[in-house]
């Protein structure tokens, strides 16, 4: 699974967010999600630097499920990340 040229140069533009999809069990996408410019109270703006894949993507990549919790509808996966705060929302500035 590769990433388009353009993808690739809307992502590092800023332009463009790129996530790996879970569509179904067996069947991953990299899609374009558009961005969001305004941030909502509790929201935070982050620059992605890096997302790991972990072992209960790779569960619901291979098996579709972990538990209780069954895959029925297309799912991003990478919830360990490490990125640069860019921007906090109304509610969390100190
Ligand atoms: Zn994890």
């Amino acid at each position: 699974m590769r990433a388009s040229g353009d993808q690739i140069a809307q992502f590092f533009e800023g332009l463009a967010m790129l996530a790996l999809v879970l569509e179904r069990k067996g069947e991953l996408n990299l899609r374009d999600f558009p961005l969001v410019e305004k941030l909502g109270p509790n929201d935070v703006r982050i620059r992605m630097r890096t997302v790991g894949i972990c072992g209960s993507d790779v569960h619901y990549y291979t098996h579709g499920y972990i538990g209780k919790f069954i895959v029925r509808e297309p799912m991003i996966l990478g919830h360990e990340v490490l990125a640069k705060l860019l921007k906090l929302g109304v509610m969390l500035e100190v």
